[in-house]
């Protein structure tokens, strides 16, 4: 039976945040016996090998949108597109190193969102194999998307029913989820989404349901009004970014309980660093305009209810994995959002939408586990640089 022990001065337990320590986390095989308040067991020796210690300490994060095979740090534009014609070994190093960065910043739960490699997949499987700490991985492989639409690097095309219904069929056999290309990308010039959605709501309504019957959830890359009022109706299980957000759009997401995973971070980027870019002083102000809109259907979402998800969408164009995640946590906080239900969105509330095993700070939750030297609660401009994560009965000191 292998024993550990953990104290901390203060932690989130997935919802809540417990400060009155100090907490001891008695663990048994992997699984949380018992958390104790106040001071140790005087027949309690705590062993420098097993046991950990933080000030802080909360379930591992939960990266609800990336791209993993993507380098979000590459900024030049002509080295990103000379990338797409990179060996498949190549991306696969990449990813590595994605995984590995997200681990450093206490991510131990990643669901990737699309690649036309089948990298995400490859990926998946060498994580779950690895004889030593890694995060999961949850890989949708390819998406599906209509013929010449955007979606091209992540997507299969599909124009009729029976084409659609069969792809499902075809990427479920591997995929945890199907990722659904429902619009095209923000054209920040005009400040608007052009084009109409590439599937309408009779057909939305299929993947859904296609989806399901086969067992997995949907999740729907979809910004602007048309793409929105598609989902809503068609009922996907998560909207991914969701620009250009509406009251009417939240309260059918609301009553359905539609996550949100809003991604703020690659627009955020565009407007934190217009050089790169060039954007004209025009497509600024509406960067702006559509960041501060974002942030102002966050809070009533928050309000009306709707599970918002945190996903950072790394891999684009500056978003760089792991700590993008972190950027996302404050984003929601600084829209109006508890500094509880922005951690919950980034731990706890993914993992039971996913129906995924649960790694809540409680008795008999499996330990997934990070140590932080500071509180966010107390500190919200803190590093946010965990000292250590345990996963199970393994532990790895960062
Ligand atoms: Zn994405």
């Amino acid at each position: 039976m292998a024993q550990r022990t953990i104290q901390a001065n203060s932690y989130f337990d997935g919802t809540e945040y417990h400060d009155k320590g100090p907490y001891c986390v008695l663990i048994e095989d992997g699984l949380i016996k018992d958390i104790l308040s106040g001071d140790l067991p005087p027949d309690l020796e705590l062993d420098d090998d097993l046991d950990r210690r933080a000030a802080f300490i909360m379930p591992g994060l939960v990266e609800a949108h990336c791209h993993l095979f993507l380098d979000g740090g590459e900024l030049d534009f002509k080295n990103r597109s000379a990338y797409l014609k990179a060996s498949e070994d190549e991306m696969l190093a990449v990813a590595r190193r994605n995984v590995e960065a997200s681990l450093t910043t206490g991510i131990t739960f990643i669901r990737d969102a699309g690649d036309k490699w089948g990298i995400n997949h490859r990926i998946r499987q060498e994580m779950a194999a690895a004889d030593k700490l890694v995060p999961e991985i949850r890989s949708p492989g390819l998406g599906i998307r209509k013929p010449k639409r955007y979606g091209g690097f992540m997507a299969r095309e599909v124009e009729t029913r029976d084409e659609i219904v069969a792809a499902i069929k075809d990427l479920l056999k591997t995929g945890d989820e199907l990722k659904i290309l429902l619009t095209g990308i923000i054209d920040f010039e005009s400040g608007t989404v052009k084009g109409e959605p590439q599937f309408d709501v009779d057909e939305a309504k299929l993947i859904v349901e296609t989806a399901h019957d086969l067992g997995r959830r949907t999740f729907a890359h979809c910004s602007g009004l048309k793409g929105l009022e598609v989902a809503a109706a068609a009922g996907v299980d998560s909207v991914e970014h969701g620009f250009f957000m509406t009251r009417d759009i939240l309260e059918i997401l609301a009553e359905k309980q539609i996550a949100w995973v809003p991604t703020f971070s690659p627009v955020h980027f565009q407007w934190a660093r217009p050089e790169i870019a060039g954007w004209s002083e025009e497509s600024i102000f509406n960067l702006k305009g559509i960041l501060d809109s974002h942030s102002e259907h966050i809070k009533m979402a928050d309000e009306m209810g709707v599970p918002v998800v945190v996903g950072s969408d790394a891999g684009s164009h500056g978003v760089v994995h792991g700590v993008a995640v972190i950027d996302e946590i404050k984003f929601l906080v600084e829209a109006g959002m508890s500094m509880a239900k922005a951690l919950n969105a980034a731990t706890s509330l993914p993992r039971s939408l996913w129906g995924s095993t649960s790694a809540d700070i409680k008795p008999g939750d499996h330990v997934d586990i990070i140590g932080l030297s500071e509180s966010p609660f107390e500190n919200t401009a803190m590093s946010w640089q965990p000292s250590w994560v345990m996963m199970g009965s393994e532990c790895i000191t960062l």
